[in-house]
């Protein structure tokens, strides 16, 4: 079984104040497919141009991301550029060119059909609403979003947040959709419109996950090389999308009900933030590229110490 991630696939062009590195491979569902292919194979569902460059292509295929799903067509690949202040948190969108984005009807293979594990990664709600209506019978589906919907699409996301499992947004956009400044009332009031569980990303501080009354607080891995934020927060997704999807496979007792034990959802957050962390190391992805699996596992054991106190 493998994990369904729709969203954007881009070429971006991303600038900080050391360095600016141009059309290089970027969008919430490449970066989301590639972190969660670290834990399960992935069926990924896009658009590009005739122009997006085979080596990525071939890229996504070594990294086990089947691309039935990915429709190549004749015209221009989506285009976003961002550029990072000092402060590494903040960044303004420099352009948006949307290309083949714009005619996109994100219609899925046959095969795709069945998806027991869903990401709809960052993307216009009606493109997500569109995917979950042609699934036959998913078991969990997690959406994550951006502060342009909650202004231009807000009905459209409403809807969507009710007809999914988990909501991941960051902490501007959970006081943005809620009207609340209290993180903690934001994810107690989403959880209210439907998910079962909600992950409020804290930038490079954390984040915070709600379920049925448990709640969880993630620490934020101490980095001292960030070269480029862009896709943490769909690396976080993926990773986390990823993982569920490893434990899916390998336990049967999870593909029979419909909730995740909150232990399980705990280990979800705790993968998508590893995997995040390493993303920003490097443009692009990468680090990813390199990441080994020794890395991988020494990093979440630093995760764990570092919410470990008192004497064990
Ligand atoms: P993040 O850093 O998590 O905000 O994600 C950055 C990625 O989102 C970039 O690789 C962009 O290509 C992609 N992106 C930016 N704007 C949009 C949009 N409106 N729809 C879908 N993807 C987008």
């Amino acid at each position: 079984m493998s994990l369904l991630i729709l969203g954007s696939v881009a070429l971006d062009t991303v600038k900080t104040p050391i360095e600016e590195h141009t059309d290089q491979l970027g969008g919430s569902a490449s970066y989301a497919a590639v972190a969660a292919s670290f834990f399960s194979p992935v069926n990924l569902v896009g658009i590009v141009g005739d122009d997006f460059p085979e080596e990525h292509l071939a890229f996504f295929k070594s990294r086990n991301v089947d691309l039935e799903g990915l429709q190549i067509v004749p015209g221009k690949t989506f285009r976003w550029s961002g550029e990072y202040m000092w402060d590494m948190n903040q960044r303004e969108t420099r352009s948006v060119e949307l290309n083949v984005f714009e005619n996109f009807t994100p219609d899925l293979p046959e095969s795709y059909r069945s998806a027991r594990l869903v990401l709809l990664g960052n993307i216009a709600p009606a493109l997500q609403h569109h995917v979950l209506d042609q699934l036959i019978r998913p078991h969990f589906v997690i959406a994550d979003t951006m502060d342009l919907w909650i202004n231009i699409a807000k009905e459209e996301l409403l809807r969507l947040i009710a007809r999914v499992d988990m909501l991941i947004l960051n902490d501007s956009e959970a006081r943005e959709l809620t009207g609340e400044t209290s993180l903690i009332r934001a994810g107690r009031l989403i959880r209210e419109m439907g998910p079962s569980f909600v992950a409020i990303k804290k930038g490079e501080h954390g984040c915070l996950l709600f379920g049925e009354n448990q709640f969880f607080s993630c620490p934020a891995y101490p980095l001292e090389d960030i070269h480029d934020p862009t896709g943490a927060g769909d690396c976080f997704a993926g990773g986390l999308a990823g993982y569920l999807a490893s434990r899916h496979l390998s336990d049967v007792s999870l593909t029979e009900k419909k909730e995740i034990p909150f232990d399980i959802m705990r280990m979800a957050v705790v993968e998508g933030s590893v995997i995040a962390s390493f993303n920003v190391e490097s443009f692009s992805m990468d680090r990813l590229r390199t990441v080994t699996p020794a890395e991988n596992v020494e990093r979440f054991e630093t995760f764990r110490t570092l919410s470990r106190f008192g004497a064990l």
